[in-house]
């Protein structure tokens, strides 16, 4: 079959750029939800593109449209193993995101924040390359500060069950700073807020997933706690545009991206049985230990130096 007849219809309009506009970029994590998108995007503009996954939770058939293309590579490896490619630009995305997948293995989920991002700070150095850090709004744990700015340090436990990654990425922000200020690495770091879109994965687990699925099978929509936490949900398209601009910009400090448009969870539950169409009943069950109560960025950083604020409406 002719290469571009196995690129989806969706995708047909690969820019062709310069020799000199046109970079080689690696995204770790590229077979999973948010990396696959990202991928798409810069494929779309022309970029080649590496990607690196060891699969844990992403799967091929997220980037399998771009396989055979001449822009496009697809390396199967474990980030905590060191890497030798040449790159310009690294967009560090390889963790697992959900609290199952995280919590399935809490030390391989810090191993992978920790020396995965030594590693790719290691990388970046050699190379010269600008690296983003996919942080998470996670680092603030669970919040004294209402919404979230990027100055606030966070309410962390530190041996709690989400430690392994809320922790992980913190020390991942800390390595960022401290290649930045010793090695003169350009660092990027992005404080993602809860993200939902097409491919997140069926077992996924969190709750955008984990609601639509029990709507959709008839099931009871299960409710953790009393299901007055809040969360703040943005869709994929605005956070890919989020971090194509951020690895453009100058600004280095950490930047939120989110949609500060808040709900609380039982709210949710309701809209999107509603948005379904079906009659399921809403269980609250047993409340999850550590569980944020209040999530909703301050995305004043990200309006002033990347002009940027999600388009896209939840409903
Ligand atoms: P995901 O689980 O769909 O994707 C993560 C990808 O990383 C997967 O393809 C997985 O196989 C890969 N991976 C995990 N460990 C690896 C390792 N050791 N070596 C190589 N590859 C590895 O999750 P996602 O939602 O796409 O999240 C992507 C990034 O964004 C993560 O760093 C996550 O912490 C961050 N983030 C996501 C959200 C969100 O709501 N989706 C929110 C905050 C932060
Ligand atoms: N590293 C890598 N790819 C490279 C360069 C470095 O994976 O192209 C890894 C290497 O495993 C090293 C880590 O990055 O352990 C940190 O590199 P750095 O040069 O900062 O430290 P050093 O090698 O001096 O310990
Ligand atoms: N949640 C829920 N039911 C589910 C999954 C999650 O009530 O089936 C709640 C969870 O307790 C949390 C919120 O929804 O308060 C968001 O959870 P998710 O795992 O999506 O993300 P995170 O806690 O990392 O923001």
């Amino acid at each position: 079959m002719a290469l571009e007849a196995r690129i989806p219809r969706a995708f047909p309009n690969v820019k062709f750029l310069s020799y000199h506009s046109k970079k080689r970029i690696l995204v770790t994590g590229g077979a999973g939800f948010v990396g696959s998108h990202l991928v798409d995007r810069l494929m779309l503009q022309g970029h080649e593109v590496i990607v690196v996954d060891n699969f844990f939770t992403g799967r091929k058939r997220n980037v399998e449209h771009w396989s055979g293309h001449e822009n496009f590579e697809l390396i199967h490896q474990d980030i905590v193993n060191p890497l030798f490619i040449e790159v310009d630009e690294i967009y560090h995305l390889a963790s697992p995101a959900s609290p199952p997948h995280y919590m399935y293995n809490p030390v391989k989920t810090i191993k992978t924040n920790t020396i995965g991002t030594i590693n790719m700070l290691g990388l970046a150095k050699r190379v010269g390359a600008r690296v983003l850090i996919a942080s998470t709004s996670e680092v603030y744990g669970d919040p004294e500060v209402h919404p979230q700015p990027e100055t606030y340090w966070g309410h962390v436990n530190p041996i709690g069950p989400r430690a392994c990654y809320d922790e992980g990425k913190r020390v991942s922000e800390t390595l960022s700073y401290a290649y930045a200020k010793h090695e003169k690495v350009s660092v990027r770091v992005a404080r993602i807020f809860n993200t939902y879109g097409p491919r997140m994965h069926m077992d996924d687990g969190r709750v955008v997933s984990n609601f639509i699925l029990q709507a959709l099978r008839n099931e009871t929509i299960t409710v953790y706690g009393h299901g007055n936490q809040t969360r703040s949900f943005q869709y994929v398209s605005d956070l890919v545009d989020g971090l194509i601009a951020l690895m453009a910009c100058n600004y280095t400090q950490p930047i939120n991206l989110g949609n500060p448009i808040e709900y609380s969870i039982e709210e949710f539950a309701l809209i999107i049985r509603n948005l379904v169409g079906g009659k399921n009943s809403i269980k609250k069950t047993k409340a999850v230990e550590d569980d944020p109560q209040r999530r909703k960025p301050d995305i004043s950083r990200a309006k002033l130096y990347l002009n940027w604020e999600p388009k896209v409406r939840f409903y």
